[in-house]
Parts: structure tokens; C-alpha cells; sequence
């Protein structure tokens, strides 16, 4: 069976975490990515043995700089099944248009709303809803990691209500334009965030209210959760319960912060050293007069990378089965 052809629009932190897990998978692979500018990325994306293409006015400037583009960002689509779009949000509108010109199935990121795809996938929530889709968002590095705990919780023991406070980092490792370096910065500071409702995006029964503080760190985000749930369960029951999902880690070992964390990601020789699970300390989950807490650290760059490799799956029909798909790309993939 040929391989389903897959262009990621849009090459940064995320775009070439996507491009790099889908090569990986069987069924799929990547046609081309697209880069606006000749930096070292696309010279990157070449040296991988990625096509390069660009916007049509700036070929001209990827030529200047060392970069021959196999043509405009139109032409790359022209050549895919599925477009993942990963450029900054905020231009999924216009790229709609493109998209449905050209009759390709696209998927955009959390920083495009929920109505512009009109679908937000989570993989262990709502794949089987995806199949088949044209078009679909797979929600933000916090919202996916929310839903990862929330939705087997749910089904286990039904949710009465979730609190959840997150402590957002401040900018990806790469990002020299973005604060603070020195302050905790309430955000937003008219509540609840936007962090709650976008989990209804993808689970609209849930209640859930969010508040967000932004900290001075590049690392991970930080959940702190309280869960009251409808049935009677104990701290045990909630340990196995996430124990038995592949995209949740426990972590302990001496592991006490989110640094910890992120060298393991490089000591288990993950690309980047990338941590794709949710990251719980198993000690930290409590329950307490019908009440749950649990503290889970999140790496924002990478946590939505296997969610693209499943919702890829579901909307071109490559596997009916969400347990499977999920199956598939972890096992690819180390998870
Ligand atoms: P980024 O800035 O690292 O990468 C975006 C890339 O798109 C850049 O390479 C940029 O040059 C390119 N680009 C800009 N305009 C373009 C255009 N018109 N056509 C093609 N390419 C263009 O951004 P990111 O962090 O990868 O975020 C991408 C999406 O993923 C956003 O929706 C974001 O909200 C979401 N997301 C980001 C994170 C994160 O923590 N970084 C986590 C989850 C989801």
C-alpha cells in the first residue's frame, strides 16, 4: 500500500517535530515542508532529505541563501494527501482557503480556535469522531495533556468538576524575544483562562475551570489539579488507572522539578530529548475527602507530536481503531 503523502506548513518547533515522527511511521511520509526564510532550519530540512519549498515570493531569497526550493508552498500541497499546518497562529484562516482550493485535509495547531477546523482531536478522546475528516485542530500542549487525564478519569469514575491552576513556561528554549526573565505574571488576570474551555473543545460535558500563571522558565508547564469525581475512588485506584495509559509517566527517582525531567528526556535519548507523555509524580496523586490533586509537568514542544501522527491516521482512514493508531505511533516512536 503506498504511503499516505503528508506536508508540514509551517517549520518550527513544532512543524519539525511533526515532519520527523511522521517519516518514522509506516503508513505515511512526508512530501515536502515549507520554510520562509534560508536559516539554519532549512538547511537542516535539507540535510534530512526534506523537500523545501516556500511562498512563491520568497524563492528568490531561499536561492540567495544557499536554499534551492522545490517550488511554492501551492505546489507542495498540490503534492500532499494531508496538509499539517504549523505555522504561527493566527494565519489558519487564510490557509484554509488555500487548503480547500486545493482539495487537500489539513490540520492545524492550539493556536487556531476550535470553529476554523470545527473538530479539536485528542487521541485517547475522540479519534474515532475523526475519521475521514477533512479538516481538524489538535489542541494545545496544555489542553492535550489535560484531556489525557481527564478523559480516563471520566470514563472511570465520571467527573463532577475539575480545578486546574497551570504554570505556563514563559518561551520555548529557542525564542530570545520573549519574557519574563524575572517575575510570575498572573495571565490572564481576569479569570478563568481559555485553558478550561478549550478541553471542552474536545470533551464539551466537562466542568472545568482553569486560572494560568505565566513563570520565568523555557522547560515545561506545570498542572496543578483538583478533581472531584461522581463515584468513590481511593489515591490506589487512581494510580493504576493512569498507570495503565501509554501517554502517561510517572516520574520519581529523585526526579523533583521539571529540569530533572527534561534530562531524562536526553538521558532515554529521545530526539531533542523530547518528553512526549504527560509527566506525573506518582507520589503527588492524593485523594482526600472525595477530592483528587496531582501535580503533571507538560513539554509544551513536544507533548502534541504523536496527537498529529494519530489525527494523520483517523482523518485518512489509515486505521479505524484510536487504541491501534495510538499503539502504532508509540511503538514507532519509543513511547
Ligand atoms: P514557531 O514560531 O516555532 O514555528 C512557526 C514556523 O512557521 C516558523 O518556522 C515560521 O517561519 C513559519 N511561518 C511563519 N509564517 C509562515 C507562512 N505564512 N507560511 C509558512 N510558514 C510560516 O511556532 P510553533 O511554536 O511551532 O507553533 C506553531 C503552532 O503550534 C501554533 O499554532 C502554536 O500555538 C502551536 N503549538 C505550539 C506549542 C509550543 O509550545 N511551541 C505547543 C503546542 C502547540
Amino acid at each position: 500500500m503506498s504511503k499516505v503523502k503528508v506536508a508540514i506548513n509551517g517549520f518550527g518547533t513544532i512543524g519539525k517535530r511533526v515532519a520527523d515522527a511522521v517519516q518514522m511511521q509506516k503508513d505515511m511520509e512526508i512530501v515536502g515542508i515549507s520554510k520562509t526564510k534560508p536559516n539554519f532550519e532549512a538547511f537542516t530540512a535539507l540535510d534530512k532529505g526534506y523537500s523545501v519549498y516556500a511562498p512563491a515570493d520568497k524563492i528568490k531569497d531561499m536561492e540567495k541563501g544557499g536554499i534551492k526550493a522545490s517550488g511554492s508552498i501551492e505546489d507542495m500541497i498540490q503534492a500532499a494527501d494531508i496538509v499539517v499546518d504549523c505555522t504561527p497562529g493566527g494565519l489558519g484562516e487564510e490557509n484554509k482557503a488555500m487548503y480547500e482550493k486545493a482539495g487537500v485535509k489539513a490540520i492545524w495547531q492550539g493556536g487556531e480556535e476550535h470553529e476554523l477546523a470545527g473538530f479539536s482531536f485528542n487521541a485517547v478522546a475522540n479519534y474515532e469522531e475523526a475519521l475521514g475528516l477533512d479538516f481538524a485542530r489538535v489542541v494545545s500542549c496544555n489542553t492535550t495533556g489535560l484531556c489525557r487525564v481527564i478523559y480516563p478519569l471520566d470514563q472511570e469514575f465520571g467527573i463532577k468538576k475539575v480545578r486546574v491552576t497551570l504554570m505556563r513556561r514563559a518561551a520555548d528554549p529557542n525564542d530570545v524575544k520573549k519574557g519574563p526573565i524575572n517575575a510570575i505574571v498572573p495571565s490572564p488576570i481576569k479569570l478563568p483562562s481559555h485553558h478550561g474551555p478549550d478541553v471542552k473543545s474536545v470533551i464539551p460535558h466537562i466542568n472545568i475551570t482553569s486560572t494560568a500563571v505565566i513563570v520565568s522558565t523555557t522547560l515545561m508547564h506545570l498542572h496543578s489539579l483538583n478533581i472531584e469525581m461522581n463515584k468513590q475512588c481511593t489515591t490506589d485506584d487512581v494510580v493504576d488507572l493512569f498507570a495503565a495509559q501509554s501517554r502517561i509517566r510517572f516520574v520519581g527517582q529523585g526526579i523533583t522539578s521539571t529540569a530533572e525531567i527534561m534530562e531524562l528526556g536526553k538521558d532515554l535519548g529521545r530526539p531533542r530529548g523530547d518528553m512526549w507523555e504527560n509527566c506525573i509524580w506518582d507520589k503527588s496523586i492524593t485523594v482526600t475527602e472525595g477530592e483528587l490533586y496531582f501535580f503533571q509537568a507538560i513539554h509544551q514542544e513536544s507533548d502534541v507530536i504523536p496527537e498529529n501522527v494519530d489525527a494523520i491516521r483517523a482523518m485518512m482512514e489509515l486505521e479505524s481503531n484510536g487504541a491501534r493508531s495510538i499503539e502504532k505511533t508509540n511503538k514507532v516512536m519509543g513511547i
